[in-house]
């Protein structure tokens, strides 16, 4: 038996830089570096880790949607081990929300073949963590999602997830969307040998055309949401110093009392 699976990786702009809007109240992507956004290594390596306890073919494909750098994101998720990869770009997907994201997703991983979607619990610039639902109910199969554990047998993908009061073991037969959370297992570092392969691993290039979109299907057009304004987060101002000279732990708690944290 063969498994295939396609993990969905996000290429994001790097938190600790320098980020701004464009004029067209888009994120402006070509100011920042970028990376393989951190949620979506967990997914690359949960993907890995089935691969490897199965005693089925596996192979892992790693997706992303994104500009030309996104290809970056793709390279790390192979040089970790994914098999292959595709790289869906085209100028017509500048402004896409996370509707319009799923949809191009859908159409790709159908267009790929798949049995397993394994994705992040959100992605680190728009932390929505609603794309895997959406994939789901667009590729009409079910969803199990937040994962903190996860494993393929006998055509079944288990799991658990962790919530405040209890853990709950879930189940479905494939094919099956899941995402999994940062409590799923350290993401393995590339190896030297890791990153020398991934320069030999194919890497396809669709674009809207490949995937029978148009473009007034995606894009700012396209869109189910709209930004209407977007305004920099204010400078963070220098706190409030209590010194101790015998009231400090009185002090302390009026200043807690007074923002409301007791
Ligand atoms: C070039 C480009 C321009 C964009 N412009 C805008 C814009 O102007 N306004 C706007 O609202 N949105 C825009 N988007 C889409 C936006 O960045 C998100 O991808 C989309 O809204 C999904 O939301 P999220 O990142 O919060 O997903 P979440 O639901 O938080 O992501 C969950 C998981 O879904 C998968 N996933 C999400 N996005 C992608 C992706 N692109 N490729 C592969 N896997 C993915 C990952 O596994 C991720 O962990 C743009 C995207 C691209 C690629």
């Amino acid at each position: 038996m063969s498994l295939r699976i396609v993990v969905t990786v996000k290429y994001v702009p790097d938190a600790t830089g320098d980020r701004h809007f464009a004029d067209d109240l888009t994120v402006d992507r070509d100011d920042v570096d970028g990376l393989l956004s951190e949620l979506d290594e967990y997914a690359v390596e949960q993907a890995l880790q089935i691969s490897e306890n199965s005693d089925d073919d596996v192979e892992v494909t790693v997706l992303t949607v994104g500009p030309e750098d996104a290809k970056d994101a793709l390279r790390k998720a192979l040089s970790m081990g994914a098999d292959k990869a595709i790289h869906v770009e085209d100028d017509d997907l500048h402004g896409t929300d996370a509707i319009g994201t799923s949809l191009v997703l859908a159409k790709a991983i159908e267009k790929a073949g798949y049995d397993l979607v394994v994705s992040g619990m959100a992605s680190t610039d728009g932390t929505m963590g609603v794309v895997p639902a959406l994939l789901a109910e667009r590729l009409g199969v079910p969803q199990v999602t937040l994962l903190s554990e996860v494993s393929v047998e006998d055509g079944t993908v288990k799991g658990r997830r962790d919530g405040d009061a209890a853990s709950e073991q879930l189940e479905a037969s494939l094919p099956a969307v899941v995402s999994v959370t940062d409590q799923s297992g350290e993401a393995r570092y590339p190896s030297f040998k890791g990153i020398m392969a991934a320069k030999k691993k194919p890497v396809e290039s669709w674009d809207l055309s490949d995937l029978d979109l148009e473009a007034g299907q995606v894009g700012l057009e396209g869109s189910y949401t709209t930004v209407d304004s977007a305004a920099e987060r204010p400078a963070r101002t220098a706190g409030t110093i209590v010194k101790d000279e015998g009231e400090g732990g009185k002090q302390l708690a009026e200043f807690l009392a007074s923002q409301k944290f007791i």
